[in-house]
């Protein structure tokens, strides 16, 4: 997703190493699920959400690990950049100051009140099935929803239909062990203890540092956009230098 060419020497921070394999992990859950929306579809069965849905968002503010508001701080940041703001102190300080405002005890409050239907900063209400304004960037329960497998204690894999999905056509159950999955479909949602697992393993002394998206967000972009703008300062390499 990211365009490495740029930022070479950001990439190879260990934020920005970190960055890249997260990216990597978010392109093969992608590549998994799309795999099994293609293999359902072969069969006539169409595994979709709703037209302009955005349900998962309501009520919900996802916990994320730090590498996951990095990589969302970087995909501010760049967007940013990208759409002309040139001085990355006034990025991250006006980034800054929406997300701190969103942490605030009070703010959280007032914003609970008001009329969108999710606390999470991300959502925007007015633009009905895009309500995500960071998707390409979103967190890894945000890409699971509705297209992810768990593991029942018994160890079986088990994928159940989203309640706003409609059961399709081709399908009586809405709950389909492994082995109905491969019998009607032919193919297994990603697993969502996997790609956690996957996720933990870039820090793991940050398992603990889990926190609600809102308040990943100021330390993120703070740290982020410092690392980018130490990294700009450097000179770039000489493309011959011995
Ligand atoms: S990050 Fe995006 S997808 Fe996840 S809850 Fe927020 S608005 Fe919804």
């Amino acid at each position: 997703m990211w365009a490495q060419q740029q930022n070479q020497v950001f990439w190879e921070t260990s934020a920005g190493q970190k960055i890249l394999t997260l990216d990597f992990i978010f392109r093969k859950i992608s590549e998994a699920q799309r795999s099994f929306v293609d293999a359902a579809a072969r069969r006539d069965i169409h595994v979709v959400c709703p037209p302009d849905c955005g349900s998962c968002c309501h009520g919900f503010m996802p916990d994320v690990l730090p590498i996951e508001a990095e990589y969302i701080a970087y995909f501010i940041l760049k967007e940013n950049m990208h759409a002309g703001i040139t001085s990355s102190a006034n990025t991250v300080s006006s980034a800054s100051t929406e997300f701190s405002a969103f942490a605030a005890p009070e703010a959280r409050l007032s914003r609970k009140a008001s009329d969108s239907p999710s606390p999470c900063p991300f959502y925007e209400p007015n633009t009905p099935g895009a309500n995500c304004r960071i998707y390409p960037a979103r967190p890894l329960i945000c890409r699971l929803f509705g297209y992810a497998s768990t593991r029942a204690k018994s160890g079986e894999t088990t994928f159940r239909f989203c309640r706003h999905m409609p059961t399709p056509d081709g399908l009586s159950e809405r709950t389909l062990s492994a082995r109905k999955l491969e019998h009607d479909i032919g193919a297994t949602p990603p697993l969502m203890s996997d790609f956690s697992m996957e996720l933990l393993a870039i820090g793991p002394s940050s398992a603990a540092d889990r926190r609600p998206l809102s308040e990943a967000m100021p330390p993120a972009l703070a740290r982020i956009s410092a690392i980018l703008r130490y990294s700009s300062d450097k000179p770039e390499p000489e493309p011959n230098a011995a």
